[in-house]
């Protein structure tokens, strides 16, 4: 049965009978021969966008074993598991395979009631700091643009994350697409079947069960002190708190269990018409129906620094996603259609330990950085959520500009220097990257480009180190760090198969 590869035009894609008639031809063999697409991808290089499809030709279609999730009944301690994101969650499903009951516990609420708590973010400018875009069940990534992708795979196979998301209501489309997407109205049905599952084999979900410390035996982690002063106690603690944590990384340190700087990136969300990106990355505005709306990646090599665009959102939304009181973090998400007319990305730069005074003496340096920049940009502001905001000419002019006019992001924003409030390494960098990528895709840094601040939160500014056979912390046994927070994922998938693997750490660590 051979795989084969064809190149199709966007019209083509809907029409499965001429699929069929290229790929028996490339195949060679009789057009009536059954085929099935296993990867479908688009590829924007030439003049014209074209679909490129590994089709398998043959009598046995690919067949995927028909259940990904495979649960033992759980017997003995139960282990805890901080956190209801991506990397707690998929410890938990992990843990249920290995025959171990999971205790999730969540500092926010579950992810229906954690969509009204978005709305005072809008309607107040008011910051709940249990409940929000990044707290709250499916942790970080349920209000997102669900974006399925990851180049990581030394952690495990991303296909079984992606198997497993099919499995509890995820489109099987996603096993085909190479960058598959979910959007911010899919994703919560999603995280509440993989509650119900985690419920409904023996586990525990508790919300509101703010972890403020651990419980420890000698050295070894045993359990974990909640805010109402109760402890809970297991065979071992999954800590996997995602990268806005950062009452978990003091009282970590306060506990004297190390944790380290690490390097990530700032800078801000770009915002364009989305027919303005279709035009610089297919060429044609309107674009052609059988196409998504267009994304872009990119990268720039500065003097001192890389700049690289983050978390892009074709046809999405910027959203506030702060998880305190006097700072204004941004970030983007879309629902899956995305369809609304502005397409938004962050524009980043390398914060590296030599920008950032102190980091040799204080592990939380770098963190402390990123805090206070996002406290900067709130306090530029009015005392509510509207962000800085500067049209991209006014900020490679280093002028504030006149307002810059309607964005997606609902709070509302105003015309600020951002080329001054930014860190000076940080406006350098970004505004050689944006020249270079007006010169490639004009219009990118066209007075149709604006700019909002401050996209701070890309990945976690401290890394809980963690042994690389046991994957415990070296000065505590029985403490797995997990995920985005602990500074081993960086997006949904990478942190659930991150999670996957701590479950099966865990279970070693118990058979011993
Ligand atoms: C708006 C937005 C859009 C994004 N879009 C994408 C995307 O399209 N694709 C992608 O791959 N990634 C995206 N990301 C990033 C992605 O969501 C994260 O990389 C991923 O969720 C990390 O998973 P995690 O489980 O490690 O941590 P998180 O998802 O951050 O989960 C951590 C959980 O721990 C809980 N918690 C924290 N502290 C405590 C405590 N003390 N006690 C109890 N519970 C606690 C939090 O409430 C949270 O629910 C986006 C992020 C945001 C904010």
């Amino acid at each position: 049965m051979p795989i084969v590869e064809i190149r199709i035009t966007p019209e083509e894609l809907g029409d499965f009978s001429r699929i069929q008639a290229l790929a028996c031809e490339a195949a060679g063999v009789a057009v009536s021969t059954p085929v099935q697409v296993v990867r479908r991808s688009l590829d924007c290089r030439g003049r014209r966008p074209r679909y490129v499809l590994r089709v398998q030709v043959g009598d046995l279609p690919v067949v995927e074993p028909s259940r990904a999730f495979a649960p033992k009944p759980p017997t003995g301690a139960p282990v805890l598991i901080v956190g209801a994101g991506p990397g707690g969650y998929f410890a938990a499903l992990g843990l249920l395979e290995a025959g171990f009951r999971p205790i999730v516990l969540e500092r926010g609420r579950d992810v229906r009631s954690r969509r009204r708590d978005l709305k005072p973010l809008y309607t107040q400018g008011r910051v709940d700091p249990h409940s929000n875009y990044c707290f709250g069940e499916g942790g970080a990534g349920a209000y997102s643009d669900g974006k399925l992708y990851t180049r990581v795979s030394k952690r495990g196979d991303p296909r079984r994350v992606l198997r497993l998301l099919v499995e509890f209501g995820a489109s099987p489309d996603i096993l085909v697409d190479a960058h598959p997407h979910l959007g911010s109205n899919v994703l919560p049905r999603i995280v509440a079947a993989v509650r119900e599952a985690i419920c409904a084999l023996g586990g525990e979900v508790h919300f509101g069960a703010h972890v403020t410390g651990l419980v420890r035996r000698g050295d070894a982690v045993c359990g974990v002190r909640l805010a109402d002063g109760s402890t809970l106690e297991g065979g071992g603690v999954v800590l996997a708190p995602g990268h806005s944590a950062r009452d978990v990384f003091a009282f970590l340190h306060a506990h004297g269990i190390a944790v380290e700087p690490k390097p990530f990136a700032l800078g801000v969300r770009i915002e364009h018409p989305q027919t303005l990106v279709d035009r610089m990355f297919y060429g044609a505005s309107p674009r052609h129906p059988g196409l998504p709306p267009a994304s872009y990646r990119l990268t720039h090599q500065a003097k001192e620094r890389g700049v690289f665009s983050f978390c892009m959102c074709p046809g999405g939304f910027i959203v506030p996603a702060a998880t305190a009181p006097g700072e204004l973090v941004l970030n983007g998400m879309s629902l899956a259609a995305r369809s609304a007319p502005f397409a938004n990305a962050g524009i980043v730069a390398e914060v590296r330990f030599t920008d950032v005074p102190g980091v040799d003496a204080d592990p939380l340096a770098m963190l402390r950085f990123q805090a206070e920049v996002e406290q900067a940009m709130f306090a530029a502001g009015d005392g509510t959520l509207k962000a800085p905001a500067q049209r991209v000419p006014d900020f490679l002019r280093g002028v504030t500009g006149a307002h810059p006019g309607r964005t997606s992001y609902v709070p509302g924003c105003f015309a600020a220097p951002l080329h001054e409030l930014l860190p000076p390494f940080v406006t350098a960098a970004l505004r050689e990257a944006l020249r270079a990528w007006e010169r490639r895709f004009p219009g990118f840094a066209s007075s149709e480009a604006k700019i909002l601040a401050v996209e701070s939160r890309t990945s976690s500014p401290v890394r809980i180190p963690r042994d690389a056979a046991t994957q415990m912390h070296p000065a505590a046994p029985g403490l797995f760090p997990c995920g985005e927070g602990a500074g081993y994922a960086g997006g949904i998938v990478s942190a659930a198969l991150d999670g996957l693997a701590a479950a099966q750490a865990v279970a070693r660590y118990l058979k011993k």
